[in-house]
């Protein structure tokens, strides 16, 4: 750690103690050049998977939010909290990408909720709001094939 006044690169922590509830730890340390102190703190620092909004802003991946939206397209339907769980929590290593834009989370999320079940998937459509247009939708609808027969109204 070079000192930020002298940018000598001789420096010794004077000190050193947990911060911020321990998610941080704070560093007192003196310029052994300089002799002047200075504070450095370390944290651990998640390499976070961005997602670019339709307005170009980016903002970090937030599985919880994502949850959210499956919830709520998955209430009352056969999918366990578990396999959503799996689903969020996993798709930053999934996607393995640095940066991703808001569509392709929604993608993978129907692909995943088509896998599973019907109704849910129709549901999280609605939900969902970062596509580009109803069109969109359509689009996918169609590449991912018409629901099954077993999503049909109740006839049984
Ligand atoms: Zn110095």
């Amino acid at each position: 750690m070079n000192c930020p006044y002298c940018s000598s690169a001789d420096t010794r922590v004077v000190n050193s103690r947990p911060s911020d509830e321990g998610a941080a730890i704070r560093r007192r340390r003196e310029c052994t050049v300089c002799g002047r102190r200075f504070t450095t703190y370390e944290r651990a620092q998640f390499e976070a998977l961005m997602v670019i909004k339709r307005s170009g802003r980016r903002e970090a991946f937030n599985p919880d939010k994502l949850l959210q939206k499956l919830r709520i397209a998955c209430n009352k339907r056969p999918i366990t909290e578990k396999q959503l769980r799996e689903f969020a929590y996993t798709l930053e290593d999934t996607l393995q990408a640095p940066e991703v834009g808001a569509e392709e989370i929604g993608l993978h999320a129907l692909r995943f909720l088509k896998s599973l079940d019907d109704v849910a998937y129709i549901r999280f459509l609605s939900v969902y709001r970062d596509f580009d247009s109803v069109e969109r939708f359509i689009e996918e609808i169609k590449q991912l094939g018409a629901p099954s027969s077993e999503a049909e109204p109740e006839k049984r």
